[in-house]
């Protein structure tokens, strides 16, 4: 499932775009304008944004390159037939792909599907080995010792985080900031948690640590353990 932006003035297209994406199972959001859709972009972080090249109160491709200086979300550009050179400048702007009006809800699912893939496979890297311990964020799978794990998602997201960084102690600050993606709100206690929940099902304890390690007043670490 993913979180789907689409900035289009004209309501007709807007509400058939929504409810084709949504019968697709995505998650949909909208805005009728360029400086209303780069509000929401910023506020709600979209897997993928679709921008319609024609907007009232600015160019599409002005907006594209607005969006680019604060995100690498994925875009496509939804645009007229007769649009070839604006083609040409928003893929230049940093586009990911293109759909020419109109178009059917398969193509464009199409799109948004393959353009997806791409995206998260340059975002996730392979599977990482920590000693016995193997966490898979294309896959989102986990192992330890053989044994998969049966992980919360963001009991995975922290776990993930972690052992891509063995051996760095990383602030709960940071944690909060990266995997909870509140950079400015929740607590130390919020992290204390999961990490419990994980080390548990880990069977590890606190006390007798053999992966994930406290470090008092500073944060935490993933280690391979010696033993
Ligand atoms: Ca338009």
């Amino acid at each position: 499932m993913a979180v789907l932006h689409l900035i289009e003035d004209d309501p007709a297209i807007r509400s058939a775009m929504i409810r084709a994406l949504s019968d697709r199972g995505h998650v949909v959001t909208s805005s009728p304008d360029a400086m209303s859709g780069l509000q929401s972009v910023i506020d709600r972080m979209p897997d993928l944004i679709i921008l319609d090249l024609g907007l009232p109160d600015l160019d599409g491709v002005e907006l594209l390159r607005m969006l680019r200086a604060v995100t690498d979300t994925p875009v496509i550009i939804a645009t007229a037939r007769d649009d070839d050179v604006q083609v040409v400048r928003a893929l230049d702007a940093g586009a990911d792909d293109y759909v020419v009006k109109p178009f059917s809800a398969e193509a464009l699912d199409a799109r948004v599907r393959a353009v997806l893939r791409r995206s998260r496979a340059e975002e996730e890297p392979g599977p990482i080995q920590v000693g016995g311990l193997i966490v898979d964020p294309r896959s989102r799978l986990a192992s330890l010792d053989g044994r998969s794990l049966d992980l919360a998602p963001r009991e995975f997201d922290l776990l993930a985080y972690l052992a891509a960084r063995p051996g760095q102690v990383v602030s709960k600050r940071d944690l909060l900031a990266d995997v909870w993606r509140l950079p400015y709100g929740g607590t130390d206690k919020t992290v204390d948690v999961h990490l419990s929940w994980l080390r548990r099902k880990m069977g590890e304890a606190a006390t007798e640590p053999r992966y994930l390690i406290t470090v008092r007043g500073v944060g935490v670490k993933l280690i391979e353990p010696e033993d």
